[in-house]
């Protein structure tokens, strides 16, 4: 587990677009927090930096762990699409991310871990097929399964359940809380929909469209579990709407301010 601590004074390409500008939010450890915002505001972007895959930006991330003496962390991403490598089988997918860590880990207690959790996401006995041989959903749950094999410390996820249909993305929202539960990494799922962050995280920071900031910090107030067709989920999203109708397009601007503003460019 890891507190993580971003503050972008900006991040800029080198084609002059800017997608992200004095963005600062803190994640406790062991946080499920979801990221909502319109398309193009830079959350894949702002995922990517948090990785290290682009190190190019104005401001600063940290992270820390809650132990003085554990200096390194580990960091598991999903992406939109499963990104499985379709010449290798399931189990191969599997032992590539756990490479790195031979001879620093038990590879019997590895073994152990891939089997058990191949049991958990119900894929005990596909471990020899490949990708090619297997459903959309099913591929899901390998990508799923190879994000929590490193036991990661922080885990990001972009849109990891996007066109799925309704049912295996719930099935695999469920399984995905498992999996958080059991050693709770930080987590910062990225969803379009305003339904999946309230179903599954503790807290949403909702973005701005580019170039992106938080707007609004909003702390989930339900209990555990939630599914995202129940009724205290559609009363928070129906709440938050009301409030803020204007918040997937990217402002907090409260209903009565844009009703205002609507008459005014009516006028
Ligand atoms: P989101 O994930 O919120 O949909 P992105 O982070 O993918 O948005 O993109 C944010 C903005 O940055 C977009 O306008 C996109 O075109 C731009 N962008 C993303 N990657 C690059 C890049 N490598 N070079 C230039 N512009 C980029």
């Amino acid at each position: 587990m890891i507190s993580l601590s971003v503050n972008i004074r900006s991040k800029t390409f080198t084609n002059g677009v800017c997608a992200i500008k004095d963005m600062s939010f803190d994640a406790r450890p062991g946080e499920f927090l979801a990221i909502v915002g319109p398309s193009g505001a830079g959350k894949s972007t702002l995922l990517g930096l948090i990785a290290g895959l682009d190190p190019a930006v104005d401001g600063d991330i940290s992270a820390k762990t809650g132990d003085a003496q554990q200096h390194r962390f580990r960091t598991g991403f999903m992406f939109q699409e499963p990104r499985l490598m379709p010449w290798l089988t399931v189990q191969q997918n599997i032992d590539l991310v756990l490479r790195p860590y031979a001879g620093r880990r038990n590879a019997v207690d590895d073994d152990a871990q891939v089997r058990h959790l191949l049991e958990l996401v119900g894929l005990k006995d596909f471990g020899g097929m490949f990708p090619s041989q297997l459903s959309a959903g099913m591929c899901r749950r390998v990508a799923l399964l190879r994000a929590f094999i490193i036991d990661p410390d922080l885990l990001l996820m972009d849109e990891p359940f996007q066109s799925l249909d309704a049912p295996t993305a719930e099935q695999l929202r469920q399984l995905l809380f498992d999996l958080w539960q059991r050693t709770s990494p930080t987590v910062l799922f990225v969803t379009h929909s305003l339904q999946e962050a309230i179903s599954l995280a503790d807290r949403i920071l909702f973005f701005s469209a580019r170039p992106s900031h938080v707007i609004l910090d909003y702390e989930i107030p339900l209990p555990r579990p939630r599914t995202l067709d129940s009724a205290p989920v559609q009363q928070i999203h129906h709440q938050l709407l009301s409030r803020y109708p204007q918040l997937l397009e990217g402002s907090a601007a409260p209903a009565h301010a844009s009703a205002m503003l609507g008459q005014y460019r009516a006028g």
